[in-house]
């Protein structure tokens, strides 16, 4: 194999390249960067989670020849699950809420995943679809249940690859490290390999309102009853086993207002085309370049791209119906951060 010839799906999940966000340098005096996930195969940076619960399965034997991968998930990690899948020559079935889009649902499907919609019930509810995804990977034959949340395999592959990537992409000056909390194995894992290799390193959870993340690591209580964001794929209301004992430092919290003139200045002054929480991500980070002053290097994650979210987020009547503003004076919305 040639030097420069990635191998398979598997060669391109990761590596991907530390973005400097120019303008968001320029302004702070610190550098500004993040990891671009929206480059993996699958679109987002829930390919490193799939494949690195995917392979721990496969090393302890859960996953053998002819397995069936079953997940809960609306989102990114079914789309992660099923490309590895069928890279590995597994089949995957994805239980998803029915109050989910069809676009959603079209996509898995095309991707090849069999998916299963379920009425949505909250978690505490065996009907919940997680729950149910335990219990039919229990009732198929070779089933394997990924559960992301608390399955630290999704953690300990960002240590293994994320953490490590973003220490030698920044030739080790990294000094602090920001990101919003989904399953939390890419806040856990990559704090704990930069906390191992650079102590000093900070690290620190953005989190949207709604989500209990920030109270947890400020309060140490799951305090979440002050408002709501319309990201997708982050707002966590529980410790999951990804989360407990991750080496965090501190937390913002993040509100919407401000991450949509954030995805918006991303994608009109630097050409990023991304999701909510690459934004949220963003915001994170000049907030702590704003704090702590300049001269730091404050990484970040770019999870998935702005393909995902145009009946949404890039849509003027529906960011009307949410009273959200992407109008921008320049970089002035920063001071509301
Ligand atoms: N952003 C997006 C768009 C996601 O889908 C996820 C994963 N649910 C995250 C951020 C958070 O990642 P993690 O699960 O590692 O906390």
């Amino acid at each position: 194999m040639t030097k420069h010839v990635m191998n398979g799906f598997r060669g391109t999940v990761g590596n991907t390249p530390l973005i400097r966000i120019e303008s968001l340098s320029k302004a702070t005096g610190c550098e500004i960067l993040g990891t671009a996930e929206f480059l993996n195969p699958g679109g987002s940076v829930k390919d490193r989670a799939a494949m690195g619960i995917v392979e721990d399965a496969e090393a302890r034997g859960l996953l053998k020849p002819g397995g069936v991968i079953v997940e809960g998930t609306a989102g990114n990690t079914g789309i992660g699950l099923a490309l590895v899948g069928n890279a590995k020559g597994y089949r995957t079935v994805i239980l998803i809420p029915d109050t989910q889009s069809q676009e959603k649902i079209n996509l898995l499907r095309a991707i090849g995943a069999e998916v299963r919609p379920v009425p949505a019930a909250p978690y505490k509810d065996p009907a919940n679809y997680n729950h149910i995804a335990r219990r039919l990977a229990e009732e198929i034959e070779n089933g394997f249940w990924a559960n992301q949340f608390d399955n630290t395999a999704n953690r300990d592959f960002h240590a293994r690859t994320t953490g490590p990537e973003i220490y030698a992409q920044t030739g080790g000056e990294v000094t602090a490290f920001v990101t919003s909390v989904g399953t939390g194995g890419t806040l856990a894992g990559v704090a704990s390999f930069l906390k191992e290799k650079k102590p000093e390193v900070r690290t620190v959870c953005a989190d949207p309102y709604g989500a209990a993340m920030w109270s947890w690591f400020k309060n140490g209580n799951l305090d979440t009853d002050d408002g709501d964001s319309v990201a997708e794929g982050i707002g966590q209301g529980r410790v999951t086993k990804n989360i407990e004992s991750a080496p965090i430092d501190d937390a913002y919290r993040i509100h919407d207002s401000v991450m949509i003139k954030m995805l918006y200045h991303l994608l009109m002054k630097e050409g990023l085309f991304l999701g909510a929480s690459s934004a949220i991500n963003v915001c994170g980070a000049v907030k702590l370049a704003l704090e702590k002053g300049p001269g730091q290097v404050i990484t970040t994650i770019l999870c998935d791209d702005g393909q995902r979210y145009i009946s949404r987020l890039y849509n003027p009547e529906w960011l009307k119906e949410q009273n959200l503003d992407p109008s921008r004076n320049d970089l002035d919305f920063l001071d509301g951060i």
